[in-house]
């Protein structure tokens, strides 16, 4: 999908007219609008009108352009890191190497937590990470990573481009001069893993997790301690003790971590991260700057790559759960009801309460609830549905 400069125009004259765009087109009608609402049309003029077939678009002949990306993850991390270099590597090859994004991993350039405010600032013009470890900036962007029996990556997708959502993650982020974008998904994520066996609420008293975000503001409410530390620390603290439990992502990243060798229990659903969306961060006046066939090769590269990683997740989980399963024999277990029902009333009340930090946080709060809610009923005779009766089969 080379996207000729002159055929962006055209979609773009051609939405502004109020065309009717077929859903097979490239640009979903969210994409498009936000090309629009992104200054995309600025760089068409009168001979961006399709020229005769094999004629050049004059900008082919530019000079290369040179952008920095920088990532909250280690370098060429699985999944996460090397998600970050698909992107690097898409803009470059949709761009006929017009445009060259050079990755840096955490600490690299930046440290992992100044992603945000190096990108913001443009002393990169691009970045990978994820929302929620902006809320120190913004309480209200952890509604555009991962929200606590939240939305699967489906839905968070379909919030996202067909919900409104994604207008609301581009209000939140346009104070500090950034375009954010979905860049990657790691779908369900598992509850964690344990030294303790837990069968009621009792069991979460006092018990000392690494969780990050919401997820810690929840389990703290149940009555234990949420840890803080970077993934490379997790190991190590679990093994010593220092930490009774931890979550990380899913089989595919936490055996490769070698989690099954410092606990006992693994267990699920990832309650507390339902479908992680990761983030393309894009600083605004560098994307103004570019050509619009570039502007929408980075947005566009940002949707792909957001898809692939969500692909990729679920290939990964599936062998290396067999693996710990089979090979490592490890014990994996379901959190009790009564403790999952505790949890999401926990959820719920925690949630609403950054819901009503202000004005925009509550219109986010309303669009993601509404969405959530609605869903629901379509999921019970769809997914929901399909998967029980697929299972009862098996
Ligand atoms: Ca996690």
């Amino acid at each position: 999908f080379r996207l000729a400069r002159r055929t962006i125009c055209s979609f773009s004259k051609r939405i502004q007219r109020g065309m009717h765009m077929k859903r097979r087109d490239f640009l979903g009608r969210a994409g498009a609008g936000a090309l629009i609402g992104g200054g995309m049309l600025a760089g068409c003029s009168q001979s961006d009108a399709p020229g005769p077939a094999g004629s050049t678009a004059p900008a082919a002949a530019a000079k290369t352009i040179h952008w920095k990306m920088v990532t909250t993850w280690p370098k060429n991390f699985p999944g996460l890191g090397t998600g970050a270099n698909n992107l690097a590597r898409l803009i470059g090859e949709l761009s006929g190497g017009r445009l060259q994004v050079k990755v840096f991993g955490a600490g690299e350039l930046v440290p992992a937590m100044q992603v945000f405010d190096a990108v913001s600032q443009g002393t990169a013009e691009l970045g990978h990470g994820a929302a929620y470890y902006w809320k120190g900036k913004t309480p209200t962007a952890q509604f555009f990573a991962a929200v606590p029996f939240g939305l699967t990556a489906q839905e968070m997708n379909a919030w996202l481009y067909h919900g409104g959502g994604l207008e609301l993650w581009r209000e939140v982020y346009e104070p500090f001069g950034l375009v954010p974008a979905a860049a990657g998904n790691s779908g369900v994520q598992m509850a964690g893993w344990f030294n303790r066996e837990i069968n009621e609420l009792a069991d979460l008293q006092g018990l000392k997790m690494r969780i990050p975000g919401l997820g810690g503001e929840v389990l703290q409410r149940a009555g234990g301690t949420p840890v803080q530390m970077p993934g490379g620390e997790i190991f190590t603290s679990l093994q010593s003790g220092a930490i009774d439990a931890t979550e990380w992502v899913g089989p595919y990243n936490d055996l490769a971590f070698g989690l099954h060798k410092a606990a006992k229990y693994y267990y699920y659903p990832g309650w507390h991260e339902p479908g992680t969306t990761l983030e393309g961060l894009v600083n605004r006046a560098a994307l103004e700057r570019l050509p619009a066939d570039l502007q929408s090769i980075v947005m566009n590269a940002c949707r792909v790559v957001n898809e692939d990683m969500l692909a990729e997740y679920t290939a990964r989980n599936k062998d290396a759960l067999q693996t710990l399963v089979n090979e490592h024999q490890v014990d994996v277990r379901r959190l009790p009801e009564a403790v999952l029902a505790r949890l999401r009333t926990l959820s719920e009340e925690a949630v609403a309460e950054i819901g009503g930090s202000d004005t925009l946080s509550g219109k986010v709060f309303d669009s993601f609830s509404r969405f959530r809610s609605q869903v629901e009923a379509w999921q019970d005779i769809s997914e929901r549905a399909y998967l029980n009766v697929r299972g009862a089969g098996a």
